[in-house]
């Protein structure tokens, strides 16, 4: 082990958590590749490289895809929507919320990081918000 390889900046997921509670959203950058990730990895998924190091990702995006769950898991109240979101370089999952349940999110809406909801243990995930034009 070199001391160089002990400087790598990884996010862990606990930093990741907390930056969501934080209203940030924290990504992964490979240094080797350029790949950027929207959740903690340790691993570059691309190229295998542990040269990886934390960025900030935007807090506005657009919605890649979308799936509206219908039966929710227990402790959830349902239908509601999840979403992959393409902020900057990266795809999040998040929690899909809409102003207007006659509006249901679409692939390309723009979305709006709004918050965090916690869930039964104890794992944030983020919430995004549909924009109304
Ligand atoms: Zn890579």
């Amino acid at each position: 082990m070199s001391a160089n390889m002990d400087e790598t900046v990884s996010v862990g997921y606990e930093a990741w958590a907390d930056a969501l509670r934080s209203d940030r959203i924290l990504g992964v950058s490979c240094s080797d590749c350029g790949a950027t990730y929207g959740t903690p990895i340790s691993v570059c998924h691309d190229c295998g490289s542990r040269n990886l190091e934390s960025v900030d990702l935007p807090t506005e995006g657009t919605l890649y895809s979308v799936t509206r769950v219908e039966v929710p898991p227990t402790g959830f109240e349902g239908p509601y929507h999840v979403g992959i979101v393409q902020v900057g370089a990266a795809r999040v999952t998040a929690r899909i919320e809409t102003d207007a349940d006659d509006a249901p999110p679409e692939i390309d809406d723009s979305v709006v990081f709004s918050g965090v909801m916690e869930t039964d243990d104890g794992l944030p995930a983020p919430v995004f918000t549909t924009e109304t034009s």
